[in-house]
């Protein structure tokens, strides 16, 4: 088993300008990093309490996930995110568990991470991200 932590959680926004201000606010740290992850069509930004971190994602195009995510259940927690010390090893094992995989090898994802997801169908709603810190 290499998953370690709960890494981060994911939250939907229409608009990084009002959501960065808001969760500043409320956790009472800085946005440490704003980072645009083209091929998902998504712009991020990080705040970090503990191990854990806040990522509010915002949709740079009307057909990316995260659009069609806020058209569907409107803004809110999209996904949460586990650590895991082998990303490649743990798909292989969820899969064998009869978890339906959406990424079945690992992308890139913002924050030097090498991500892949689970499919909600079968986490009972929860949409799953797991990753893992890029050393190779
Ligand atoms: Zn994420």
């Amino acid at each position: 088993m290499s998953v370690k932590h709960l890494e981060h959680i994911g939250i939907a926004v229409k608009d990084l300008d009002v959501a960065i201000p808001l969760w500043e606010k409320l956790l009472g740290v800085k946005c440490y990093n704003i980072e645009e992850v083209a091929e998902q069509k998504v712009k991020t930004a990080f705040l970090r309490i503990g191990e854990v971190k806040i990522e509010l994602l915002q949709s740079t195009s009307d057909d990316g996930p995260i659009a069609k995510f806020i058209e569907k259940k409107g803004e809110g927690v999209q996904h949460v995110a586990f650590a895991s010390t082998n990303i490649e090893e743990e798909l292989v094992r969820c899969d064998a568990e009869g978890i339906r995989l959406i990424d079945s090898k690992p992308r890139n994802g913002a924050e030097g991470l090498s991500i892949a997801f689970l499919h909600p169908k079968s986490t009972l709603g929860v949409l799953t991200e797991l990753c893992e810190k890029k050393t190779k």
